[in-house]
């Protein structure tokens, strides 16, 4: 445990910026009870400034919002705000100068927008599998000026699935191709999304850009890091993204080309017993099985297996030889929780542990000094 942690009776203060968007939603949604965070602000768009929460919002999910959190008035999404760091769910076309106007005002911006993901020093962090990869932070400062504040994101909801399910063959066998075709939810598209005559009865097989963040995004996670920069992972991913009529849980059928050879109990010992800092630090949000691996012949699903392990699990089944690479399987990730707003939060807490997330009135404190010395 840090010192920062250690010493610390009080919660960080979060804000939440696209707080009345699909992620914004379930970030307010796990972070109720969170041992460690509160709510503290709510950043959005104009049409929503000014608004308590409990008007600017049309919630989606089960349950209702903390009454604490309907009652914050949301704000635009500028800088300052009265919290210690930002959880970002902004729309991609406005959250990469929004994020970067927060880190340079010395917040830590933990995002989920893919604007700053492919950018050579922002980590883009599973902490499971590149934990290490935050040590670019002290490159980012470096190379941008920022003093306190910096860029963390974590990947594409189905990257995530992907390199979790990746992470354990690469560290075992190596990976050498992935063919992924994927299956993903309407809830993946925020709100109000797909129009319902678009996706009802209905696949469309193309979403803008997401094959490309697909075949790119896990070559970086899986890529090492080493003076200041991550070498990328050699392997090659060919991906196929289609949109399907399911709410929530991305399905991906993956084959995969191994560089040595392994058997099939092998390749499923790596899959099941595979853990990372997360468990290691029983960080809160940390599934106990980051990969749980079914047996029966006809899972995942999405409505039966999303919420594994509190939506942070990735669930893979139907691990066999394949035909043409050497093994395939099915895996489902839930896409809002661990592809998106709980990715973002165990980042945080990965943060937090590490001690790269001060409470903003020590960094107040230390620049004053600095300014005064
Ligand atoms: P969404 O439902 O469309 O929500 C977008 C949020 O951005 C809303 O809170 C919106 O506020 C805010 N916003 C829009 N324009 C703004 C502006 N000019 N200034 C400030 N705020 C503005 O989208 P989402 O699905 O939650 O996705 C959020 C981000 O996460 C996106 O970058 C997306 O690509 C990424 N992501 C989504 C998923 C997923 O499964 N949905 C998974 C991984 C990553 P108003 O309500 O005021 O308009």
């Amino acid at each position: 445990m840090t010192l920062e942690r250690a010493n610390s009776s009080r919660k960080w203060r979060a804000g939440i910026l696209g707080a009345t968007g699909a992620v914004g939603q379930q970030m307010i949604q796990l972070l109720a009870g969170h041992p460690w965070f509160t709510v503290a602000e709510l950043g959005a768009s104009e049409r929503s400034a000014g608004k308590p929460y409990r008007t600017a919002v049309h919630w989606n999910l089960n349950g209702s919002f903390p009454p604490a959190v309907g009652d914050l008035v949301v704000k635009a999404a500028v800088p300052p705000l009265e919290c210690d760091f930002v959880l970002s769910a902004l729309d991609a076309g406005v959250a990469g100068p929004i994020e970067e106007e927060f880190a340079r005002a010395g917040y830590p911006v933990i995002s989920n927008s893919k604007n700053h993901r492919m950018a050579e020093d922002v980590p883009l962090v599973i902490p499971e599998v590149n934990a290490d990869h935050l040590d670019l932070i002290a490159t980012q400062r470096e190379r941008r000026g920022y003093t306190s504040g910096y860029l963390v994101t974590n990947p594409n909801c189905s990257t995530v699935g992907l390199a979790m399910a990746l992470a354990p063959l690469e560290r075992a066998f190596g990976v050498a191709e992935v063919f992924v075709v994927t299956m993903q939810a309407i809830s993946g598209a925020g709100y109000p999304g797909v129009p319902s005559l678009d996706i009802l009865d209905n696949v469309i097989p193309h979403i803008g850009g997401e094959e490309e963040k697909v075949q790119t995004e896990p070559r970086k996670i899986l890529g090492r890091l080493s003076g200041g920069a991550v070498k990328f992972s050699e392997m090659k991913v060919s991906a196929h993204c289609n949109r399907v009529h399911v709410l929530d849980g991305h399905t991906e059928s993956v084959s995969v080309r191994l560089r040595r050879s392994a058997s099939l109990a092998e390749v499923r010992e790596a899959l099941s017993t595979f853990a990372g800092e997360p468990q290691k630090l029983r960080l809160p949000s940390a599934p106990a099985h980051p990969i749980v691996v079914t047996e029966d012949s006809d899972r995942p699903q999405p409505r039966r297996d999303r919420d594994a392990g509190n939506g942070m699990s990735v669930v893979v089944g139907r691990i066999r030889p394949c035909e043409i690479a050497d093994f395939k399987f099915t895996l489902l990730v839930h896409n809002t929780i661990r592809g998106a707003a709980g990715a973002a939060i165990l980042n945080a807490e990965l943060l937090a542990e590490r001690g790269d997330l001060p409470h903003r009135d020590r960094v107040e404190e230390r620049i004053a000094a600095q300014n005064r010395a």
